[in-house]
Parts: structure tokens; C-alpha cells; sequence
């Protein structure tokens, strides 16, 4: 089976301005990276059209009124903040967003694929039940955790791995049980939520997890985590399927945000996370694109390299351009390991009392 790449060349229509970091230009490059690497030319990869998004899939996540104010904003114009503005025709691209993610839980499950990557736009994971923020107007992600939970999948494991914390979904899950979101971002930083202390509410209180990480962290940090934290925690929770939301701007070429990742860690941390897929849920896994905001130097490079690692295809040559290499080794702190590794163990403390891994 192959790894299929939902994509619309839609999904270049969307812009706030052609100047704003969430521009049409970071699919633009990355589908131009893709097609030079003859990536669709390989038998490992299919080529997916997505649909729009259906009223009753949105409302699975949002508030009926949230998504009138969509509607009606999408033709007068309209902002949520001064980095999420409201342009004309929004809904109908938020809306194929939504769609595309809708579109790779359904391939997979039809078994089409064996797993999916959605290179959309707008990107999701700021957007909450009544509201955007951080160029998010609907939550991709969360859509695509209900479509598979509508379809009979029971539990569902959330990773955002964006730089920036996925306020919007931990909000939509915190209570539920059912899905296990877990997020390692840049602390602090926007939003500003997102510390250790924050592991869910009610029922789902447990299930909301937190890594808070400084800037500077490498991909010594994530591969840390992954192993620490993240692979532990999804053995124990058994999930019948993972989705991924995937910032690449954890890249150290990336304008926006401090952290310091390379194109090959994104794939070995993919390659280590479809690893687990194969092992807990029948290698059910569908990933959706959210920031990464370096046009040129970055986003075309770590999703390559996330593609690649999808297929099964050789990682060792994944590297960005030798001339980044000197910004690397200034990006990269030193003390951010030691750092990260007295904080998992204070995590680790906080969840032992619902996850017997901690213990
Ligand atoms: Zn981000």
C-alpha cells in the first residue's frame, strides 16, 4: 500500500497577504521541492484529491454560531486577530482544509493507503470550538479525530509537535477521554499555555499532555521525548489510530519561532512514530500539515523528509542545503537536554497517577 499526499492546488488560494508568514507561497515551494525529487513518480505515493468538508463533520468540533460568523465574515470581510483576518471566500478554503483531513482519515480506513499526509491550508490547530486564532479559522486536526471516531475508531492519539502549543485542540479534548493529545512546543511563547500542569479536565483529566521545551532544542530533545514520554504513553493507551499535527516550525531556518530541528530529525521522528503505528494500530496514521513558516530554507526539506519516512523510502540523504549549515550550530543550545530532562521528570510525576508507564 502506498502513503498518499492529499493536496489541491485550492489549497494555494487562501492568503491574508502575500507579505503574512502564512502565505500561499510554503505549498507553493514545498509541491515544487516534491515534483523536482520525482516524489510522484514513485509507486510508494499517491496523489489524493480532497473534498470539502461536510456542515455535520464541522459541527462534530464547532459551535453552530462560530461557524455562522465564518460564514457571514467570508463575504463582508472580517478579522479574529490583527495575524488572522477574515478575507473574502474564506469559508470555502477552510472548509477543503477541513476536507482534505476528512479525505485521509477516509483513504485509510477504505484502506486506499496505508497512511496519509495532508499538505493543507489554513492550518488548524489555534481554532477551538467557538473560535480562531493564530492564522487557524477550523481545527483540521480535530475534524479528522472525529471522522475517525464516526467511523467506529474508539480511541484516538493526538501529537502536535508545531512549535507553537495547540490551545484550540486541547481545549476541544480536555475533557475526553476517548483522545490523548499530547504536544511538545517552544515554552514560552505563543499562546502561552501549554505548561506541564496542564493535563486535562473531568473525565479526560489525564489525557491532556503537555512538553513544554526552550528554545534551542534540537532533535536530540524530541528524539528524548519520543522515548520518555510519548512512545511509553501511546503503548498504554492503545489507540486504534494516531494523528499527527505537523509545525514544521521547529526548523532552525524558521523565522517565527527559536528551536532548532533538522529536515532528517523531522524523518527519523516520523519514521519512529509509523514504526509505532505498524506495532499498536495497524500503522493507521494520518498527518496534517500546520506552520512552518520557512518558505525556501526549511518547509520543503522537512516535508520531504516526512513523505519519505510515510513510504518507507531510504532517510540518510534528507538534509537541507550545506550553506544552512552554520546557522545550525548557532541555533542549537546547549542546556536545553539538561533542562528538558528535569521537567520530564516532573511530568512524569504529575501523570504517574494515570499512567501506570510513569509509575
Ligand atoms: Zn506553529
Amino acid at each position: 500500500m502506498t502513503t498518499g499526499i492529499v493536496f489541491a492546488q485550492a489549497y494555494l488560494r487562501h492568503e491574508q497577504s502575500p507579505t503574512h508568514p502564512e502565505r500561499s507561497e510554503r505549498l507553493a515551494y514545498t509541491m515544487d521541492q516534491l515534483t523536482e525529487e520525482g516524489i510522484f513518480d514513485i509507486p510508494e505515493i499517491s496523489l489524493i484529491e480532497p473534498r470539502k468538508a461536510t456542515r455535520s463533520e464541522i459541527l462534530a468540533v464547532h459551535d453552530a454560531a462560530y461557524v455562522g460568523f465564518l460564514e457571514e465574515a467570508s463575504v463582508t470581510g472580517g478579522m479574529i486577530d490583527y495575524d488572522t483576518m477574515i478575507p473574502h471566500g474564506l469559508i470555502g478554503d477552510a472548509l477543503l482544509a477541513a476536507g482534505g483531513a476528512v479525505t485521509a482519515v477516509d483513504a485509510v480506513l477504505d484502506q486506499d493507503v496505508r497512511n496519509a499526509f495532508v499538505l493543507c491550508r489554513p492550518p488548524g490547530h489555534h481554532a477551538g470550538c467557538a473560535h480562531g486564532g493564530g492564522f487557524c479559522y477550523l481545527n483540521n486536526v480535530a475534524i479528522a479525530v472525529r471522522q475517525f471516531q464516526r467511523r467506529g475508531m474508539k480511541r484516538v492519539m493526538i501529537l502536535d509537535w508545531d512549535a507553537h502549543h495547540g490551545n484550540g485542540t486541547q481545549e476541544i479534548f480536555e475533557d475526553d477521554p476517548s483522545v490523548l493529545f499530547c504536544s511538545v512546543h517552544q515554552f514560552p511563547f505563543y499562546p502561552g499555555s501549554g505548561q506541564i500542569d496542564e493535563i486535562g479536565t473531568g473525565e479526560g483529566t489525564g489525557y491532556t499532555v503537555n512538553m513544554p521545551v526552550p528554545g534551542g532544542s534540537s532533535d536530540q530533545v524530541y528524539t528524548y521525548l519520543l522515548q520518555e514520554i510519548i512512545m511509553p504513553l501511546a503503548e498504554e493507551f492503545q489507540p486504534d489510530c494516531i494523528v499527527i499535527s505537523a509545525g514544521q516550525d521547529n526548523h532552525f531556518t524558521d523565522p517565527l519561532t527559536g528551536l532548532a530541528l533538522t529536515a532528517r530529525g523531522y524523518a527519523s521522528m516520523m519514521q519512529e512514530i509509523c514504526i509505532l503505528a505498524d506495532s499498536i494500530c495497524l500503522g493507521r496514521l494520518v498527518v496534517i500539515l500546520e506552520g512552518g513558516y520557512s518558505v525556501e530554507g526549511g518547509l520543503p526539506y522537512t516535508n520531504l523528509g516526512i513523505i519519505a519516512a510515510m513510504a518507507g523510502l531510504d532517510i540518510s540523504a534528507i538534509r537541507e542545503p550545506d550553506t544552512l549549515l552554520d546557522l545550525l550550530h548557532r541555533s542549537v543550545s546547549d542546556t536545553a537536554l539538561s533542562r528538558v530532562i528535569k521537567t520530564t521528570g516532573e511530568l512524569k510525576q504529575m501523570l504517574a497517577p494515570y499512567w501506570s508507564c510513569f509509575r
